[in-house]
């Protein structure tokens, strides 16, 4: 253990080589076929540490702001280290199952969730919107009579509403949950890329003339595109009107609402009947962490449940009844997703709120909305650089412009030009913004969620895409002038 600690550190504070320019050094250990003896844990843990490690991702790096993905601080990698032995599973009456249950309850008052708010781990995003999104349609379908988890969906015709900026998840569990893909509205946006809660009325209304049932209004709490906040409050006031469920992924955005500078962006929260956030991505635990919030379980019991089963019949009492840790399972979590066997994850949710505290989460969650507005401001003050969004929460969308290029007439040169400079950023430079299109222009995107990155990092960061941007935009100018 100490040792692949220290090589997770050196990974973290060495300089390295990039995994594909290194790959000699890998890739013959890696492509070694199953040995016949082993070659035991010491040499294992050599292999490990001095060949496998250092020729990890870039996504842990203090320059990483692609996507949204993770960058896990120091004490939940403890703590998961520390749970993969003594609490291998999340059931049985454990001091790590109390601490699941309760690690739900801190994080749902933390993002704003009220106390009738009950939560489940899962792996992430994906499946935490695929929870939620079938508690959504078994109360849709049982209220048409119908148990979809039991029977199936009948000849009812499903749809959802999501704006087109929504996380493709959603659109995945229509499909996982047999409503289909295609019943997903796409309901458009502002040009902040908020949804439009009138052109959501207006498609809902349409299909209930057409006789089609409504699983779900969902608002996104923080796009991944552009860290947008839809009207929380229009769209839930939209799903109460017609009994529909409301669903707001928060998956990176809901700890924004920790900032009280723009806390009433969340207004309506509490209309929501699931919600869902990733702790892996603005919380900084290790990938594999996300939770699903329902007002009642009961319904996501109904949706997810095993049915009882042979191997487990008469194993257990009821949590009351216990007298040893190996009487009861506890809650019943297994009955509330779609995974049985499943790691505890609550332990690296409340190992960050222990180690840092409301305070310092807050902290950081406000350092990092303070980043994205100052490259947003230092991109506004640059003659040549152009700030596509006011950023609402830790992600901001910039690009190179060129004098004498008119966006207007010349936007696929541009977009050209910008993504040959993100090309090079990631190649010749410590930082790994991604990109993605905004009112249709290509951008440079970079989201802020890595507890290692610091504040020089992010004005070196402006600097060099503009001296990148004259780079290439000085290369243009004489080859078209060899031309
Ligand atoms: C990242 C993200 C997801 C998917 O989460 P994973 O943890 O990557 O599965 C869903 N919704 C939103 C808004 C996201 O940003």
């Amino acid at each position: 253990m100490g040792r692949v600690g220290r090589g997770i550190d050196a990974f973290l504070t060495e300089p390295r080589e990039d995994a594909v320019r290194g790959r000699a050094a890998w890739e013959s250990l890696a492509d070694l076929p199953v040995p016949d003896e082993g070659v035991g844990i010491d040499a294992l843990v050599d292999e490990l540490v001095d060949v496998v490690v250092p020729h990890g991702t870039r996504i842990s790096d203090p320059g990483f702001w692609g996507f949204i993905t993770t960058g896990p601080s120091t004490a939940p990698v403890l703590a998961a280290a520390a749970a993969s032995v003594p609490s291998p599973q999340r059931y049985l009456l454990t001091a790590f199952n109390r601490i699941e249950e309760r690690s739900l309850d801190m994080l749902a008052s933390l993002v704003g969730l009220g106390e009738h708010m009950k939560g489940v781990y899962s792996s992430g995003g994906s499946v935490a919107n695929l929870v939620a999104l079938g508690a959504a349609r078994q109360h849709a379908f049982e209220r048409a009579g119908i148990d979809p988890a039991a029977d199936g969906l009948g000849g009812v015709r499903p749809a959802l509403y999501a704006s087109t900026e929504v996380h493709h998840t959603v659109q995945r569990s229509a499909g996982v949950l047999g409503l289909g893909r295609s019943c997903v509205r796409a309901v458009p946006t502002d040009r902040a890329q908020r949804a439009d809660p009138a052109a959501m009325a207006r498609m809902l209304e349409q299909d209930l003339r057409d006789g089609r049932l409504p699983v779900a209004l969902v608002g996104t709490a923080g796009t991944t595109n552009t860290g947008a906040i839809d009207p929380l409050r229009a769209i839930g006031e939209l799903a109460r009107e017609h009994g529909v469920w409301f669903h707001v992924d928060g998956a990176y955005g809901l700890p924004g609402i920790l900032d009280d500078r723009i806390r009433d962006r969340f207004d309506g929260l509490d209309l929501a009947d699931s919600v869902i956030v990733d702790p892996h991505k603005w919380l900084a635990t290790q990938v594999g962490v996300a939770a699903t919030f329902v007002r009642d379980r009961a319904l996501l019991y109904r949706a997810f449940t095993q049915e009882p089963a042979e191997y487990l019949e008469g194993s257990f009492l009821a949590p009351e009844d216990a007298e040893v840790s190996m009487d009861s399972m506890g809650i019943p979590y297994a009955d509330f997703g779609v995974e049985l066997s499943s790691p505890p994850r609550g332990i690296q949710v409340w190992a960050v709120l222990r180690e840092q505290g409301v305070r310092g989460v807050t902290e950081r969650i406000r350092t990092d909305n303070d980043r994205a507005a100052r490259v947003a401001d230092l991109a506004r003050r640059h003659p040549r650089l152009e700030s596509l969004t006011e950023p609402e929460l830790s992600i901001a969308c910039l690009r190179y412009r060129p004098d004498g290029i008119d966006p207007a007439t010349d936007g696929a040169r541009l977009d050209d030009l910008n993504q040959a400079l993100l090309r090079r950023l990631v190649r010749e430079t410590p930082y790994v913004p991604s990109a993605t299109v905004v009112n249709g222009a290509y951008a440079i995107r970079p989201c802020f969620i890595n507890t290692r990155t610091t504040d020089d990092m992010v004005d070196d960061f402006v600097a060099t895409v503009a001296r990148l941007g004259d780079e290439l935009a000085g290369d243009r100018v004489a080859a078209e002038a060899a031309r």
